[in-house]
């Protein structure tokens, strides 16, 4: 059975939807499932044509059903992360993998992480260029090397050992994200010129220092992130992402970012997030979350919508995908829509899209 429960929340003239989907009394004795996400943002119907959401929400399926395939054949909830983040990294619709936004230079820079519940093993990668599937990357980095993270060059150099397809950056690149760009650097522009008065010009102090102009309304996050639960009980989280449009020197978000953007521990819960990097970081959502269920004993539900609640008293916006080993999944966030959805072996199985939609 599925219950749907919307709160509207104050503050920042934003809202808060809690996607509350509780497992099924008749679950068979292992439940198993996942949950995707495919960025929130100002996503809202009257600006989606019906073939764009049809688009969308067959993406979203086709993920679902690419993890949950892996889950029924006895697959590990890092595979089925794996294999729906691949399929939207392979997407253009997405900010991930092909069709990532564009860097101010024009060039895509990727970020991926991926997670084990079980021993709390964790892998990463930022600002990759040519490594066609930056979450398989990240999962290399996990159960192939020594450390957690690795960025840039040395990053795909690592690729490069493991015998990683390496496609050029264009491969990545799309117009429609070209135009984003040129769009994001007027709008920039003029921000920096309104702020500093006639004659200023969008230096890099300028840039960070007026955050609600420069990640303003038309920008919507489009990162994508998994999380899932094996027949073993095992969790797994990931997220894949081309950051954010316009980004400059280096600049890496919460995706990557073991507890910000990502985190799982089979004590508590999976998490993947989406929204603006810098907040998610600051507050440190994912792991935040997880901490709240381990020593303040709040549920899934409401240690994630707290997260979000500090994310949006900082005047950040975004979203999660929470999941518990028990089934329960959380999807809170404080934009008007996040591209969202599960599927889990008791019969829940829901795409959704917009916050005030049924
Ligand atoms: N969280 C990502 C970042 O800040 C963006 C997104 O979620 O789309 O890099």
């Amino acid at each position: 059975m599925i219950r749907l429960t919307r709160r509207a929340a104050l503050g920042l003239g934003l809202f808060l939807a809690v996607f509350t989907v509780p497992p099924s009394a008749a679950k068979e004795a292992a439940p198993f499932g996942l949950a995707v996400h495919g960025g929130a943002g100002v996503i809202v119907r009257a600006e989606m044509t019906p073939d764009a959401e049809a688009a969308y929400r067959a993406a979203l399926q086709a993920a679902l059903d690419a993890g949950y395939r892996v889950l029924e054949t006895g697959g590990s909830a890092t595979d089925a992360v794996i294999a729906a983040i691949q399929l939207l990294e392979d997407n253009p619709l997405f900010n991930a993998g092909k069709g990532a936004v564009l860097t101010h230079d024009g060039i895509c820079e990727l970020d991926a992480s991926i997670m084990e519940g079980r021993d709390r093993r964790a892998g990463a990668v930022a600002g990759v260029r040519y490594t066609r599937h930056p979450i398989a990357l990240a999962r290399a980095v996990m159960d192939q090397s020594p450390h957690v993270m690795l960025v840039g060059e040395g990053a795909e150099r690592f690729a490069d050992s493991l015998g990683f397809e390496r496609v050029p950056n264009e491969y990545f690149q799309t117009e429609r994200r070209r135009q984003q760009l040129e769009r994001a650097k007027q709008r920039d522009e003029a921000a920096a010129r309104a702020a500093g008065g006639p004659g200023a010009h969008a230096s890099s102090a300028d840039e960070f220092s007026i955050p609600d102009l420069a990640f303003d309304a038309e920008r919507k996050w489009g990162t994508v992130g998994a999380v899932a639960l094996d027949r073993s009980g095992n969790l797994a989280a990931g997220a894949s992402t081309g950051g954010m449009t316009n980004k400059r020197f280096g600049r890496v978000g919460d995706s990557p970012i073991i507890g910000a953007g990502n985190y799982a521990d089979n004590r508590t819960c999976a998490v993947s997030a989406t929204g603006h990097g810098e907040y998610f970081i600051r507050v440190g959502v994912a792991h935040s979350i997880a901490a709240r269920m381990a020593h303040a004993k709040e549920s899934v539900h409401t240690a994630a919508a707290a997260a979000i609640a500090d994310v949006a008293a900082l005047g950040g916006t975004g979203g999660v995908i929470a999941l518990t080993r028990e089934g329960a999944v959380a999807m809170p966030f404080n934009t008007p829509g996040m591209y969202r959805g599960l599927r889990f072996s008791d019969g829940r199985s829901q795409v959704d899209i917009f916050g005030a939609s049924p």
